[in-house]
């Protein structure tokens, strides 16, 4: 098996069986909508905050696999880590898509699986739809921790 191929069961994997895929979260305090209109992806993304920490993180939605998988992924890789640290993880996955190297090869976990994504510009969006929506709901929390709804484009 080539890494190609076991990169793709990767991928395949977490859209067959998506972790932290849920509509709702108990107590969650920043809920954000993205979608990417290229594709036609839309997620939903529910974040709960405890000591500065990413206590939980859900997502839901309708779109491709690699938007999927790469939510889920996003899901396991960033639970448990403050936020300054899960916004850094996020920059070193968006980084790797744009064909700029690997950092945190560790911590990415099954994120690296998606860096054969940066050979199909079209597909990038897809693949940081949920950690741009991460981003954006740590950035709203720390401005308050209101509900809104972006678009992403
Ligand atoms: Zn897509």
């Amino acid at each position: 098996m080539s890494l190609d191929d076991l990169y793709m069961e990767m991928i395949l994997d977490h859209y067959r069986n998506p972790r932290n895929r849920s509509s709702d979260l108990d107590g969650h305090d920043v809920h954000v909508h993205h979608s990417n209109p290229l594709c036609g992806d839309e997620l939903d993304l529910r974040l709960r905050v405890a000591d500065d920490t990413v206590d939980a993180v859900v997502y839901d939605g309708e779109g491709c696999s690699i938007s999927m998988a790469s939510a889920s992924v996003m899901t396991q890789a960033v639970t448990g880590r403050d936020l300054a640290d899960a916004d850094d993880l996020t920059e070193c996955f968006r980084l790797m898509l744009h064909g700029e190297g690997i950092k945190r090869e560790e911590d990415l976990g099954d994120g690296v699986a998606f860096q054969g994504v940066a050979k199909f510009p079209v597909r990038v969006k897809c693949a940081l739809l949920g950690w741009m929506a991460l981003k954006d709901a740590i950035t709203t929390y720390r401005e308050g921790g209101a509900e809104h709804r972006v678009t992403h484009e």
